[in-house]
C-alpha cells in the first residue's frame, strides 16, 4: 500500500470513528470527497502498474531489437568493426555492358599491374581491361619530331 493510500484510509477511519456522516450535511459532503480520494489513489495504482507493465515490455522490445540488429548488420553497436574496414578497402562500383549487372572491384585494384582485366562475375564480359588501357594509350603518345 502507498503512502497515499495509506493517508486516504487513515482519513476514513477517522471520518467513520468521529461519525461525520451522520451528524452534518458537511460531514456527508467530507465523506463524499474522501470517497473521492480513495478512488483517486485506486486509480492512481492501477495507472502505476499499467505503466510498469509498459516499461518492462518496452525494455523486452529494446533488447529484441538489439539483438535483429546484431543479427542484421552482424557487429555490435559498440564496436566499429565495420568503419575501421571501410577506411581500408574503397570499393569501385561499374556497370556491365553486357548484362548491364553492378561490378564491384577494390580501388587497390587500379593500381596493381599484373591484374589485367575486371570480369563480370555474373556473364563472363570483361567489363575493365587495365592491361589494354595501357596498350592502348601508349602508341597514341607521339612526341612532335623537329626538324
Ligand atoms: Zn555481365
Amino acid at each position: 500500500m502507498s503512502r497515499l493510500q495509506q493517508k486516504v484510509a487513515y482519513l476514513k477511519g477517522l471520518a467513520e470513528g468521529l461519525g461525520m456522516e451522520k451528524a452534518s450535511r458537511e460531514g456527508r459532503v467530507l465523506t463524499e470527497i474522501i470517497t473521492v480520494l480513495d478512488d483517486i489513489t485506486d486509480e492512481l495504482k492501477r495507472l502505476q502498474e499499467a505503466q510498469q507493465d509498459l516499461q518492462e515490455y518496452v525494455s523486452v522490445l529494446d533488447e529484441s531489437i538489439g539483438e535483429l540488429e546484431d543479427d542484421y548488420w552482424g557487429w555490435d553497436d559498440d564496436e566499429d568493426i565495420y568503419d575501421e574496414n571501410d577506411d581500408d578497402d574503397e570499393f569501385v562500383e561499374l556497370e556491365c555492358p553486357q548484362c548491364h549487372g553492378k561490378v564491384y572491384f577494390e580501388e587497390d585494384v587500379l593500381d596493381d599491374d599484373n591484374i589485367g582485366q575486371i570480369t563480370c562475375p555474373q556473364c563472363g564480359e570483361v567489363v575493365l581491361d587495365l592491361g589494354d588501357t595501357i596498350d592502348d594509350e601508349e602508341p597514341e603518345i607521339t612526341l612532335p619530331t623537329e626538324d
